[in-house]
């Protein structure tokens, strides 16, 4: 079992007050998570290189193991500019025991990223993208459209309406045989995931998890199977999809 610090949001770089807070308000939680008795610490969704330092360096004080992810945005670099596979380098020299992205972007612009991370670092990487269509026009959940979609209060899908710009299980199946094949090493989802998208990860894998009793087995459909006695049955169902 993981504890879990994240970004504060009251972060800013080169500012002593700001630091101080947010020093406070990790090592707090992570107190909550020592004394819960978790397995390792997790630090995720760190937009500034900085503020993933100060997670990392207050995860190790506590004698965790820490896992640091990097959230992304639309620049491609970190909120102080670094890009991402130079800011995992430094988190693993700084003795993060597992270094990567999390959150923002989905499968198809976070694989560019965790390619050059794994050309960068020598520690184990994470991958843990949104379940969401993002594209090269449209690189993160934030940023996506929806041009069939009703207008939102807010002008975005994000955070609300993004239902439609979801993933189906098989890309998610997709993603994860990439990420495996470029040497990804601990793998998952953020926001907007779904059981079956897990599962869907795990079968990919080759792993059989207890929910795979629940994977659907198409051969048993009623039109899209395989009885022959039901095929017969519902022909005229079946030309009628
Ligand atoms: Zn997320």
């Amino acid at each position: 079992m993981a504890g879990n610090i994240c970004n504060t949001n009251v972060y800013l770089p080169d500012d002593a007050a700001s630091e101080k807070a947010v020093r406070r308000m990790f090592e707090e939680q992570v107190q909550w998570a020592m004394d819960a008795g978790v397995d390792y610490i997790i630090g995720e969704t760190f937009a500034h290189l900085g503020e993933a330092l100060l997670a990392l360096e207050i995860i190790k004080k506590s004698g965790s193991a820490a896992v640091v992810t990097l959230a992304i945005h639309k620049k491609g670099v970190t909120r102080e500019g670094c890009p991402p596979a130079e800011a995992c380098k430094r988190l693993c020299d700084a003795g993060a025991e597992i270094v990567g992205l999390n959150c923002v972007r989905g499968p198809a612009t976070i694989l560019p990223l965790l390619r050059e991370i794994r050309k960068a670092v020598k520690c184990p990487i994470a991958a843990l993208p949104v379940p969401y269509r993002t594209t090269e026009v449209e690189l993160t959940f934030q940023s996506l459209s929806d041009p069939r979609g009703p207008e939102t209060p807010h002008g975005h899908p994000f955070p609300t309406a993004l239902d439609p710009l979801t993933c189906t299980r098989y890309e998610i199946t997709e993603f994860t045989r990439q990420a495996r094949d470029i040497g990804v090493d601990y793998i998952g989802l953020c926001c907007g995931a779904g059981p079956h998208h897990v599962r869907a990860m795990a079968e990919a894998l080759g792993r059989k998890p207890p929910a795979s009793r629940y994977s659907p087995d198409m051969s048993k459909h009623y039109i899209l199977g395989t009885d022959a006695h039901l095929l017969k049955k519902y022909q005229d169902f079946i030309e009628d999809l």
